[in-house]
């Protein structure tokens, strides 16, 4: 692993033989899982690259189990990292040699579906998909609609604020959550938010959406459904330039236009993306651009004309407007297979995830070519363009060696020139382990600190995902962004992990 993790603490390890018998007192039958081949498994998320089997897994069934859990490795002084359905493309659930994995994955039930006022109560190994599959045939569903939908879980959307392509219109996580159930490491269980829009004192449900597992267990959510739009179609639209398709991007949202969603891929992910799904994409255009519309059937058509006119006027190539949910279906299966599209282009990817002002397309587009040429390494993009959310996939094969360090070198020259244009390192990925040394490029010493403030107001003894978001410490003073003078840590109020 090239990735520098807290150093496993010798005397918890040495305990662990307790920590596994403390573990079976409270989930007794198959919950805890102390072989090693039954640990293999848990080693990894979706970020591959890094594997690390946990000390111990313990899948606990209720909110009881999860408190007495957590407030035992409190009291004992054991790290935890929550786990749902191992999706997270950050590393955020990569376990640690010395700490104990969570796993949600039995917290599975739909506990109540309120139509009256259009909301779910679920439990968080839900996934994201059996929500809105619950509720469809009453004509609703759960907007936030990651790629990964099938598999991750609610409380790992949670964890993560993640978006997918209808983020564009209906909002990330945080937009569609009322209310949680969250268990602190000391083992005291919250409910934060509720069934309504308004909750009263602080927004800590806002705290805690996108607190990547460092502040709670999520042990129970209320998530918004909304109806199932009237109708829905699609512009399949492909510019000579990239230039051209991502100014057309930025003149369908000046005109006041909203689609429900917003997508672009480059040549390269246009020609990965046909040869896997034999769609008809056209392949000689530069940027292809999917908009999507919906509403009732009259709104969505005028709004079809008024994007088709925009994007004659920035020099289309080539359009085609979807005649019913079949072909519309058919335009986004290339996007939806865009990823492992890239698996045949090579061995390995590694997924980035870095937002920018929609202006700034064209520009970082260029010179993360030029980044390609100098690190020797290919890249195809797929982006949501409507909210400015790329998605390099940078191609490597771990088997040759010093690839997966070149492609972490590019994946950090892409965030840094983010960074530089006026955007931010994650758009819903996360931090994770992946960004977690690339923080201080967005942040000052005294920002970290103030965020640090906060996880140490629900977790003094830093004990929930450790490793994770937050820098460890060398590394700032490595990437220079922090000054050690004579020794002296600016901030020594910051964790140390
Ligand atoms: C092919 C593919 C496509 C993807 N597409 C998208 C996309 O379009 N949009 C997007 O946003 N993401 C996408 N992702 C990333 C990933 O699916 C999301 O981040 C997802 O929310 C992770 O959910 P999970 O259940 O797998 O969580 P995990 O990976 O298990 O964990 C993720 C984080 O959540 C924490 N966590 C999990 N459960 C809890 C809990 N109950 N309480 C507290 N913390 C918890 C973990 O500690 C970790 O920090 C994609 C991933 C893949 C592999």
């Amino acid at each position: 692993m090239s990735l520098c993790m807290p150093e496993p603490d010798a005397g918890v390890l040495a305990r662990r033989g307790d920590i596994v018998a403390a573990l079976r007192a409270i989930v007794p039958g198959d919950g805890v899982i102390d072989h090693a081949d039954a640990l293999r498994p848990y080693e990894s998320d979706a970020l591959t690259a890094y594997r690390q089997p946990p000390m111990v897994v313990v899948l606990p069934q209720t909110v009881e189990q999860v408190a007495a859990i957590l407030r035992w490795c409190h009291a004992n002084r054991v790290k935890v990292v929550p786990r749902g359905a191992g999706t997270s493309l950050s590393g955020g659930a990569l376990p640690l040699a010395d700490g104990v994995l969570m796993g949600m994955a039995r917290f599975n039930r739909i506990l109540d579906i309120d139509y009256a006022d259009r909301l779910a109560v679920v439990q968080p190994g839900v996934t994201n998909l059996a929500i809105t599959r619950a509720v469809e045939d009453a004509g609703f569903y759960y907007a936030p609609d990651p790629s990964s939908q099938i598999a991750c879980t609610i409380g790992g959307n949670i964890a993560e604020n993640s978006g997918g392509v209808h983020c564009l219109k209906y909002g990330l996580t945080t937009n569609n959550v009322l209310g949680v159930e969250l268990v602190t490491i000391e083992g005291e269980i919250l409910r934060l938010g509720g069934r309504g829009l308004e909750a009263q004192g602080l927004d800590l449900l806002g705290v805690v959406v996108g607190s990547e597992g460092l502040l709670g267990v999520v042990t129970e959510v209320t998530v918004r459904l909304l109806p199932k739009p009237e109708t829905a179609r699609a512009l399949l639209i492909g510019f000579p330039t990239v230039e051209s398709g991502g100014k057309c991007v930025a003149d369908v949202i000046a005109a006041g236009i909203i689609p429900a969603g917003m997508e672009m891929m480059d040549q390269p992910a246009v020609h990965a993306a046909e040869a896997f799904v034999n769609v008809g994409y056209p392949l000689d255009v530069a940027a292809l651009l999917i908009v999507e519309l919906d509403g009732p059937a009259a709104e969505c058509s005028h709004l079809i004309d008024e994007v088709e006119a925009i994007a004659l006027a920035n020099g289309a190539v080539s359009i085609r407007i979807s005649t019913d949910d079949a072909e519309r279906a058919a335009f986004w299966a290339g996007r939806k297979a865009a990823f492992p599209a890239a698996g045949r282009l090579a061995p390995d990817y590694l997924c980035m995830d870095g937002t920018i002002p929609r202006r700034c397309l064209p520009e970082v587009l260029t010179r993360m070519r030029a980044l390609s040429e100098r690190h020797g390494l290919g890249v195809i993009n797929v982006f949501h363009a409507g909210d400015g959310n790329l998605h390099p996939l940078i191609l490597y094969d771990a088997n040759q060696p010093g690839q997966l360090a070149t492609a972490e070198a590019f994946g950090a020259d892409i965030l840094r020139l983010c960074v530089e244009v006026g955007g931010v390192l994650t758009g819903e990925h996360g931090v994770g382990v992946e960004k977690r040394d690339l923080m201080p490029l967005m942040f000052s010493p005294a920002d970290l600190a103030q965020q640090s403030h906060v996880k140490s107001a629900f977790d003094p003894e830093l004990l929930l995902n450790p490793g994770k978001v937050f820098p460890l410490l060398h590394r700032c003073a490595e990437l220079g962004a922090m000054h050690v003078h004579n020794g002296k840590l600016p901030f020594p109020d910051l964790p140390r992990f």
